[in-house]
């Protein structure tokens, strides 16, 4: 007999860092590594069980569909064995020896940008395949593909940054991953603790899941039982084992019909948004099944991009089960699904606004975005959305939040319109000269800090036939004519100050609506918002974008009145002295781009106050 031939291969440059992080790791709850294994064979079981639905031509096809662990204190290991798929060569190059999963890719990339110890993260995220390393001195992979004329191979590595695959004597479909363990953690070959783990993490998965031959769990689908019948712990163990986490889900909506199409859905939404950690784009996680059968676990098409944060289960006894992955993502049936989840989803949102404010405002202080993105883009939720979106305004406390409907109640019987602000920050906006008029006259105006916000604004354009404008682009002082009429001296400041300030103003008036700042400015664009002016510059930092504002003088300042009189002494000055206001109006109204040339003015000004 020749020699068996053994390939030698590195891991990836990611796999060798990600498995440091892993074995050198002082993180408490190693026993997730089970909860990995497990999955993984589950996966392998539910994919084999699609494929069978496909009538291909399947090695091994009466072997049953579960899962099997069996520990052994003399060797110190624990073995975890499925029927299911298992790997090709190449499958297995790419599966054990390199990052191609996008979860382990971005657990990496948090790790690089992250000051926590890498445990934190395992525990958050879950490392699958690798994990096993935490505990492990040897993994061996034995596994054989369900196609007819699979290889039986054998891949093995000790986490020293290299592993091997060989040839493979066995002749049983499926996988078998041999875990030998570390000296310090021998009690993952004891049954009693394993069996406890196992109850902890596994007690979903949907295959019969034995241990040294005794069954662990209960495989039944929850989302199909009554929900009357279900426990809180229920719920919470199935999102975990769904989601492979460890939070409690903030919210979760359960439901059953039969028209206009048949499905039962559990939807989860879950304790934190991942997106705005900086764990980049999130991938559809409800996944599709047709009588308890996984047809899809990534859905493209099942729900509308902005609901990506939702994980869970749609279940359609309508959906065909030999149906293709990639007819099902055009299939009008999940265009109906679709639109009847989406609609019903939007619904137990505003209910639960309305049932516990607090909790919803927590939910949209960090899943907010995804309702605004809904708003910008889901033309035919949009109606529906808006009612969902908060804001702060200047009727409320700080992070206290106003929906357009609540706005509407407070409004003044001859306040046509809706107005909102954009500003950095709530300080920013009180004191912003934009609010004066609004404060005097007790209007309320919605607050926002994001330029998504402001997109969002005009988007909807209005609420409820009253038209949404922007309190800082608002012709307001052309409503009611100014009390006074300009005096010639104050008439003939304003044409003075439009000569010195050129092209960057459209017009210099006298305001009427300004009561403690001596100048504003406001933007007399109507065809872009300053926000998505902002954009814009942000996006190409070179951009040519007109930042036309127009600047209001209040009349009865003192630093007005002091300018008149400055600029019959020393016009020269005065001219510094204009442009130094202009520069503060842009600056309070948050349109400065470069506030670095104001602190040279300033000196000269100073220094030639001395000497008017
Ligand atoms: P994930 O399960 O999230 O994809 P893992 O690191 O847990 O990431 O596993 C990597 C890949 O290895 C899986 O996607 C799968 O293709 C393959 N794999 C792991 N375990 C098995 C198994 N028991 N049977 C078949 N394939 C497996
Ligand atoms: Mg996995």
């Amino acid at each position: 007999m020749t020699e068996q031939k053994t390939e030698k291969h590195e891991f990836q440059t990611e796999v060798r860092r990600l498995m440091d992080i892993v074995i050198n790791s002082l993180y408490t709850d190693r026993e997730i590594f089970i909860r990995e294994l497990v999955s993984n064979a589950s996966d392998a079981l539910e994919k084999l069980r699609y494929i069978q639905l496909m009538e291909k031509e399947i090695y091994d096809e009466s072997l049953p569909l579960e899962i099997e662990i069996s520990t052994s204190g003399e060797d110190n290991t624990i073995t975890f064995t499925d029927y299911g798929i298992g790997m090709s060569r190449k499958e297995l190059l790419e599966n054990l020896g390199t990052i191609a999963r996008s979860g382990s890719r971005s657990f990496v990339e948090a790790l690089e940008k992250s000051s926590t110890e890498g445990g934190d993260l395992i525990g958050q995220f879950g490392v699958g395949f690798y994990s096993s390393f935490m505990v492990a001195d040897s993994v061996e992979v034995f596994t054989r593909g369900y196609r007819k004329n699979s290889e039986h191979l054998v891949w093995q590595s000790c986490g020293d940054g290299t592993f091997e695959i060989k040839k493979g004597k066995g002749h049983r479909r499926g996988t078998k991953v041999i875990v030998s363990l570390r000296e310090d953690a021998k009690q993952f070959s004891d049954p009693d603790v394993v069996r406890d783990i196992l109850k902890k993490y596994s007690a979903f998965v949907p295959f019969p899941l034995k241990l040294n031959g005794e069954q662990i769990n209960t495989t039944e689908a929850i989302w199909l039982r009554n929900k009357n019948d279900i426990t809180d712990q229920e719920y919470g163990g199935f999102y975990r084992f769904q989601t492979n986490s460890f939070d409690e889900p903030r919210y979760r909506f359960h439901f059953f019909s039969e028209a206009p199409i048949d499905m039962n859905v559990l939807l989860f939404v879950p304790e934190d948004n991942m997106e705005r950690l900086g764990f980049g784009r999130m991938e559809p996680a409800v996944g599709l099944y047709s009588r308890r059968v996984l047809i899809d676990e990534s859905p493209k098409n099942l729900l509308p991009d902005w609901m990506r944060f939702l994980k869970g289960v749609v279940d359609s006894a309508d959906i065909p089960l030999n149906i293709s992955r990639e007819t099902m993502q055009d299939s009008s049936l999940v265009k109906k699904l679709n639109s009847a989840i989406t609609k019903r989803f939007i619904k137990f949102l505003e209910q639960s606004s309305i049932e516990d404010p607090k909790s919803y405002g927590d939910f949209y202080g960090k899943f907010g975005f995804f309702i605004k993105e809904g708003v910008a883009s889901d033309f035919e939720h949009r109606e529906q959305l808006q009612e969902l979106l908060r804001f702060e305004s200047s009727r409320k406390e700080e992070g206290d939040l106003v929906s357009f409907k609540d706005y509407l109640s407070g409004m003044g019987e001859d306040q046509e319109e809706i107005y909102y602000l954009l500003s950095s920050a709530r300080d920013a906006v009180e004191n912003s000269p934009h609010m004066e008029f609004f404060r005097k006259e007790n209007i309320e105006v919605i607050f926002i800090y994001e330029p998504i916000d402001e997109f969002v604004m005009s988007t909807l354009s209005e609420y409820n036939k009253k038209k949404i404008v922007s309190a800082d682009s608002v012709d307001i002082g052309a409503a009611g004519e100014p009390s006074d009429v300009p005096s010639e001296e104050e008439k003939s400041l304003c044409g003075w100050m439009k000569e010195v300030l050129g092209e960057r103003v459209g017009d210099v008036r006298v305001s009427s609506r300004l009561v403690d700042s001596p100048v504003a400015a406001f933007n007399s664009d109507s065809a872009m918002t300053q926000g998505m002016k902002r954009i814009m510059r942000n996006i190409n930092s070179g951009a040519e974008v007109s930042s036309i504002v127009r600047l209001e003088i209040n009349s009865g300042h003192a630093l007005i009145k002091n300018l008149i009189s400055i600029r019959e002494k020393d016009e020269e000055l005065a001219g510094i002295i204009a442009e130094q206001l202009f520069d503060n109006a842009l600056l309070a109204a948050g349109y400065m781009e470069n506030p670095a040339s104001i602190v040279g003015r300033i000196n000269s000004i100073l220094e030639r106050l001395g000497s008017v």
